[in-house]
Formats: structure tokens, sequence, C-alpha cells
């Protein structure tokens, strides 16, 4: 069975756009608890293991940090 054709939307902080917010709003409306941080003054990472792509953090993060980008 072949699945490397399925189109799967991944998603991540962009380091440069993130201001490391102390809540991170982005990561609150996740309800699959992705977003993680090794330190809380750190900007948060992505565990795509727990993105099912739903998009409710792109919305919510008032720097525009969560970007996608697309894997074939
Ligand atoms: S992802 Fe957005 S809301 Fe979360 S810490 Fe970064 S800038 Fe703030
Ligand atoms: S797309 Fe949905 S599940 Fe994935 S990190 Fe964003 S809010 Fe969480």
């Amino acid at each position: 069975m072949s699945v490397g054709t399925a189109r799967t939307i991944l998603l991540k902080v962009d380091d440069d756009l993130c201001h490391a917010c102390r809540k991170c709003l982005a990561g609150e409306a996740c309800r699959g608890s992705a977003f993680r941080r090794f330190d809380r003054e750190d900007a948060p990472f992505i565990d795509t293991s727990r993105c099912w792509g739903c998009l409710d953090c792109i919305a919510e993060c008032p720097f525009d940090a969560v970007v996608r980008h697309e894997h074939k």
C-alpha cells in the first residue's frame, strides 16, 4: 500500500516571528496539547505527532508565528 501521495499539513512555530509570549495563545487554543516548550523563556514548538491539522492555533497567534508547510 502506498501512502506517499497523501498530503499532510504540517505546522511549525517560526522562531523569527515568535515573541515567546509568557502565555502562548496559540498553544492554549490547541486541543491536542501539541505545543511544547523545553523552557518557559523559549519559543514553543509543535509536536506534530499530536497535531491533526485543525489550524486553530494559526488564528490565535497574534504575531502570525505559526506557519504551515505542506509535504507530499
Ligand atoms: S506561537 Fe505566537 S502566541 Fe505562542 S509564544 Fe509564539 S508568538 Fe506568542
Ligand atoms: S493545528 Fe490544531 S492540533 Fe495542530 S497544533 Fe494547531 S491547534 Fe493543535
